[in-house]
């Protein structure tokens, strides 16, 4: 298994650091060649017309789309989700690949950077210790830094989290994975595991897809 990491602008070592600790061997990925081979494909955290700019001048916009259309895995983490999603209300390079509109820095000046708990149920699956309560995984410390919001989800994408006021803050649409904050920057490695679930899942469709 090899997980790429997209290393234009942002927050790649730290995606980096969590991998090597799960034991995953990973990839910086700045050039099309560095995409050849790979499991899956993390999207950091940073500026996103930056990253979709740089990414569009090396020539990595449409090699990433194939990748994604390959079945392969594709994580994006606050500026990736922008870039995944369909719509982000400006000018910019985006992938488009995921049925996802986002709102960029949705929260304005005063809460630029802020942390909740989520209560993630789709963690649950990987099998952690229930809450105090019984009732689900323990909550997901959310670190948020001038963090978009999943504005609206098309009807093939499932929510995986929301603040308590209702905004969407992580989903997933097949192999695809977005999450407006930041699993990087925490010592949690749940997400990442998440991610490694969706990418052996991707795999199994792969191969129950094709009959040659
Ligand atoms: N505000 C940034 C953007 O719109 C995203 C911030 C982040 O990735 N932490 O690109």
């Amino acid at each position: 298994m090899q997980i790429g990491v997209l290393a234009l602008q942002g927050a790649f070592r730290e995606h980096g650091v969590i991998l090597r600790r799960i034991g995953v061997a990973h990839r910086e990925v700045r050039l099309p060649g560095h995409l050849r081979g790979l499991d899956g494909l993390i999207i950091p955290g940073g500026e996103s017309t930056t990253i979709g700019k740089l990414a569009r001048e090396y020539s990595l916009l449409r090699p990433m789309r194939a990748l994604a259309h390959e079945g392969k895995a594709v994580w994006g983490t606050c500026a990736g989700a922008i870039l995944l999603a369909k719509q982000a209300g400006s000018r910019q390079p985006l992938l488009g690949l995921m049925d996802i509109a986002v709102q960029r820095n949705a929260f304005g000046r005063q809460l630029d950077s802020f942390e909740t708990p989520l209560e993630v149920g789709a963690l649950t699956a990987l099998g952690e210790a229930s809450g105090a309560n019984g009732s689900g995984p323990r909550p997901f410390h959310g670190v948020f830094i001038r963090a978009p919001l999943i504005s609206s989800v098309g009807s093939g994408v499932e929510v995986l989290a929301r603040l308590p006021t209702g905004e969407v803050v992580a989903a997933r649409q097949d192999g695809m994975l977005a999450t407006v904050f930041h699993p990087e920057l925490t010592d949690d490695d749940r997400f990442h595991r998440l991610f490694l679930d969706m990418i052996a899942l991707q795999r199994g469709a792969v191969t129950a897809g094709s009959y040659d």
